[in-house]
Parts: structure tokens; sequence; C-alpha cells
């Protein structure tokens, strides 16, 4: 069986579809991946979570090497194991939630080292280390190691942030390679950087392609610069990357992102947005986003969405729901995260199937007149 392989269907426009092969299954792309922090995707157990349609989940390196750690997970016969999820596991770096979560960073040319958030020990993070724990955990899909700076920095900041990355994406590249049978059935992903910078995107994209990667994230985006930089972005980097590669889009996003991210060439995507919602009391819909914690839901016998064949629009009403969730039930937010990920799926579907069959452009006008409307 192959280790790794991206077949295009059919594109649309910039858009495209097709299936990732892997030892543990097929991705269909665009795909959406829901996030499993710590060893869990959130109020739902994993056999929902593949009914939901999802066909890869995404583990994070920094949550599982403080809790339960990298070396114990191996003892423990790997995540796969460890969580009952035996399809692909995309894990990231560590990288962006070093510098998001925890305390006393230093960077150097080395790496980071770093204070848990969780009990203030010290620990480091390098690209061989990285790496190293991506491995033991038993990632399918392994991230490089990179710097993610915030967006907002001169560019010379942010031009020597990416050259580091690209050094770190070496020795990611090196340090996988020398993984023995891990290497030989999992892939790796190099991460394009540059922030909003048509020059220092090109510069990562021609880095990266000279190393070789199994498919490239465009990473260094949905960090605060809004919608209208992203997309202007996403106009030239998808395009910078190997068109013959998965194009990975990390960290988004919102319903109609993911719509305008794949219109301009993306292929996968992840995003805590509809799990984390579904525990705030936050439903999407083909109409767009639901507080079920207004008094209007109250008495409305509908379910969240007419068009919905998850689960909890089958069975439940508005009216429950509003119950559950302002009675602080955990129900609700099981019952919300589940929609959650039906819809966002369900939203990959129909993406999947209007590229193929050549409709794409009417599908996103049609997707946005509602769910932008209100
Ligand atoms: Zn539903």
């Amino acid at each position: 069986m192959t280790r790794f392989a991206f077949d295009i269907h059919a594109t649309d426009g910039k858009a495209r579809t097709g299936t990732i092969r892997m030892k543990r299954g097929d991705i269909r792309t665009p795909a959406f991946m829901p996030v499993g922090t710590a060893a869990t995707v959130k109020a739902m157990k994993v056999e929902d979570v593949r009914a939901a349609g999802a066909d890869i989940i995404l583990g994070n390196t920094y949550h599982l090497m403080l809790r339960p750690g990298a070396e114990r997970m191996a003892r423990l016969g790997g995540l796969h194991k460890f969580m009952g999820w035996d399809r692909p596991i995309l894990t990231d770096s560590g990288g962006y939630q070093v510098m998001s979560l925890s305390d006393l960073r230093k960077i150097t040319e080395e790496g980071v080292t770093f204070a848990s958030h969780l009990d203030g020990s010290r620990h480091m993070l390098s690209p061989e280390r990285s790496m190293e724990i991506q491995r033991l955990l038993g990632s399918d899909i392994v991230m490089c190691f990179d710097e993610c700076p915030r967006a907002d920095q001169p560019r010379d900041v942010i031009a020597k942030s990416m050259e580091m990355s690209m050094r770190w994406a070496r020795r990611s590249r090196d340090g996988f390679d020398a993984g023995g049978e891990h290497a030989e059935r999992s892939a790796l992903f190099g991460i394009q950087q540059g922030a909003l910078d048509e020059g220092l995107r090109k510069a990562s994209a021609d880095a990266l392609t000279d190393i070789g990667f199994d498919g490239y994230a465009i990473g260094g985006l949905a960090v605060g610069e809004g919608q209208e930089a992203m997309f202007a972005t996403l106009d030239f980097a998808p395009q910078q990357l190997p068109a013959d590669r998965p194009r990975y889009l990390m960290g988004v996003g919102k319903p109609d992102d993911l719509v305008g991210a794949v219109e301009r060439g993306v292929d996968m995507f992840d995003c805590v947005l509809p799990t984390r919602s579904g525990r705030n009391g936050q439903a999407f819909t083909w109409n767009g986003p639901l507080n079920m914690r207004n008094a209007r839901h109250a008495e409305d016998m509908g379910p969240l969405d007419e068009r919905c064949p998850c689960p909890t629009c089958t069975k439940f009403s508005r009216a429950y729901l509003n119950h559950l969730i302002k009675s602080g039930e955990m129900l609700g937010a099981m019952l919300l995260t589940e929609h959650n990920l039906w819809f966002y799926q369900q939203l990959m579907a129909g993406m999947r199937a209007a590229i193929a069959e050549s409709r794409f452009s009417a599908f996103a006008a049609d997707f946005r007149r509602n769910y932008l409307s209100r």
C-alpha cells in the first residue's frame, strides 16, 4: 500500500478536489480536520467524529508532550491506540502553541525553551525534538517545526523569522528521515511563512520546494489579520506552492473562510471553531451561526437546521437545545458539537461535489447568499 499519494480528480477555477491516499486510509479533499487537542475531539466519541464524515483528525504536540508525555504515549502504543482512532492523524509541531500558550520562552537558532502552562516545568522544543515527539505519538502527517511570528511586525523581523523557519524545515526533514520505520509509513509537510508579504512568501515556498515535502502548509495566517488580508494573501500564496501536492491552511476557520480559501486553491483545513463554539452555545447553520442561548429559541420546536441530517437535528428541537445550554447541561455541548462537526463536513462534501461537477462558483455564491444574509 502506498505511503502517500495525492490524486486530483477535478479542478474548477483554482479549486481542486481529490484524494490523499495513506496507509491508515483515504482523505477526501478539500478536507476539514477536527481538532483533537488532548487525545480527544472534545465532547465527541471517535466513532461519532467518523460518522460526521471526518477522514482525519489533528493532535496537538504541545499538549500531548506535556500530558501524558510523548515517551509515555509511545509505551502505551501510540496516539491511535490510546484514543481509539485508527484513521490518519496529523500532528502539529508544537511551535505555534509554544508561542501562544507557554511562559518564559527563549527562542534561539537551536530551538525554543519554555515553561509549561500546566505546572511551570521546563521543556525544550527543536526541529529534532519535535520530529521525535511526533514519531513517538505515531503521527501519520508530521508538520515541520517552525516559528509563527505576529503578522503586524516589521518586514525585516518577518524575513529573519521566515529564514530561520526554513533552516528549521531542513533540520525537520533530516530528523524525520532518520525516523526509520515511522518515516516509511508517514508523511512530512513543510510550512510556508512570510506573513502577508508576497516576496517573502515566494522565497519561503522556493526554499521548501528545494527541500521537498509530501505536502505544503500555509502558516502564519488566521492570527488576527482579518479575512480581507488573509484572502489577499491567499490570492497568491497557494499558487507559489507545488500544484501536485496538497496545500493546507493551518488554523482556519469560519465556514465562509473555508469557502473563500477553497476558491483560492487550498485543500486542507483544521480549526477548533466547530467544537469550541459547540461548547459555547453557538451552532453553525446554512443560514449563518445561531446563539442557542437566545430566548427566541425557547419555544421553537423546529430543528437547528432544516437541511441537516445529523443526529442532533434529526431528534431534538431548538427549544430543547436552548434549555440544555441555558442549564449548563453537558449534553448541550455534546449535541451542538456533533451538529457543528456534521455541518463542517457537509460543507466540505458540498464543495467537493460542486468542484467535481464544475459548479463551484455557483455553490460559493449560493452559500454566501444564505450564510452571510443575516
Ligand atoms: Zn445538525
